[in-house]
């Protein structure tokens, strides 16, 4: 059987964005890599969205970029800017396409289903496959997301809406998202914030034809793409192997209160990839500590005033957008920080220190 230098486990978002960052760096000029991938074929299954607060490789991959967008209540709508870091969507069909055209080039890269196929007791390992273990009181993002696409102009695709909380909350957190790709098409997202204990909010297709029809007062529409999926708002377990790293949602890349991951994947590549000659003795990769602080409290608000959160998050964005960008993006400072937890319901925040 054959050995490799490296092997990523998991050619997915942060395992093809590792793969990239290392061979567009010539990293792998001398050295080997394999990437353990069961998928038999690559076709768009994801949008990435994200604010963007730092360069990326897949400015070329991006669908759609914009520098305006909502968050709104029942009876309250906040209009935002956010020219300093435009919200950008990746589109992942696009970003499959463009890496693997880019690894097929090298021959020092090769592909395999099963991990069994190799060696890999002499090799380094990036882990993306997550260890999940079930726990009825961990938090999870899920969502389900269509692309429509209409005959006529209907919506303004200047301008998109991050969260609309005038929905159906079923003592959990309930929003919808929607962004529009042109005048014609956008996506349509209904998300919640719960321990998925109960599936019948998972009645996504009604919850989405609802909000389309009776809301978005759109009845003549065609779904041309629909993805759904589960982020987990908790950190997966990980034993520490040596010569083992994980990466993405596996390496704790998630930020917790957001489920944003996308660029912090690029980050993380970015440090291993410049890391790589000594990365057995390199520091961990983490979200600062501080984040991971505030977002547990903040989750613990969560849990156990899911009726507050609506206008929690409201409340949030009456800070400057560029200041709530760059702190839901892990990059602001202790100022800005501030300025965002005096936002915050104060007593409501200090209780769930105790909880
Ligand atoms: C539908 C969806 C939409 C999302 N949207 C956003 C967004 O808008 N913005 C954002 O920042 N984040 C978003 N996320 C969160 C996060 O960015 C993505 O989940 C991202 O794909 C995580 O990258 P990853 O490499 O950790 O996992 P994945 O991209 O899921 O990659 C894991 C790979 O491992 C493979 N695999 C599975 N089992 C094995 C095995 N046993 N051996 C080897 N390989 C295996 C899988 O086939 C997959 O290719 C979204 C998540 C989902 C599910």
């Amino acid at each position: 059987m054959k050995d490799f230098d490296y092997i990523i486990i998991g050619g997915g978002c942060a395992g093809l964005s590792l793969a990239y960052e290392l061979e567009i760096n010539e990293k792998l000029k001398e050295k080997t890599l394999a990437i353990i991938e069961p998928r038999t074929e690559y076709k768009k299954d994801k949008t990435w969205s994200f604010w963007k607060i730092a360069d990326h490789n897949f400015e070329d991959c991006v669908k759609k970029s914009w520098e305006n967008f909502t968050v709104n209540t029942a009876n309250k709508t906040n209009h935002l800017e956010c020219v300093d870091y435009p919200y950008q969507s990746v589109d992942s069909g696009l970003f499959y396409e463009k890496i693997n055209n880019k690894l097929k080039e090298n021959k020092n890269i090769s592909f395999f289903k099963n991990i069994d196929e190799i060696n890999s007791r002499n090799s380094f390992v990036f882990n993306s496959v997550p260890l999940i273990k079930k726990n009825h009181h961990n938090l999870w993002q899920h969502f389900c997301g269509v692309e429509i696409e209409t005959k006529n102009n209907f919506f303004d695709d200047e301008i998109f809406n991050l969260m609309d909380f005038d929905c159906d909350q079923r003592e959990s957190v309930h929003f919808f998202y929607t962004l529009p790709y042109s005048k014609t098409s956008a996506l349509v997202e209904t998300t919640w914030l719960s321990k998925m204990n109960d599936s019948s909010k998972k009645d996504y297709d009604t919850q989405i034809k609802d909000y389309i029809e009776n809301h978005l007062n759109l009845k003549n529409y065609r779904i041309t793409y629909k993805e759904e999926g589960a982020i987990p708002l908790f950190y997966p377990s990980h034993e520490i192997i040596k010569n083992k790293i994980n990466i993405g949602t596996a390496g704790g890349m998630t930020r917790l209160s957001t489920g944003y991951t996308f660029l912090n994947i690029q980050e993380h590549s970015k440090y291993i990839c410049k890391n790589i000659e000594n990365i057995s003795e390199t520091k961990k990769f983490e979200i600062n500590k501080k984040y991971r602080f505030l977002d547990d409290i903040f989750l613990r608000v969560l849990e156990k005033h899911p009726e507050k959160m609506p206008d929690i998050f409201f409340k949030m964005f009456k800070s400057s957008p560029k200041t709530v960008i760059k702190f839901l993006s892990n990059k602001s400072n202790f100022l800005e920080d501030l300025s965002i937890i005096f936002k915050m319901p104060k007593i409501t925040f200090i209780k769930a220190l105790f909880y």
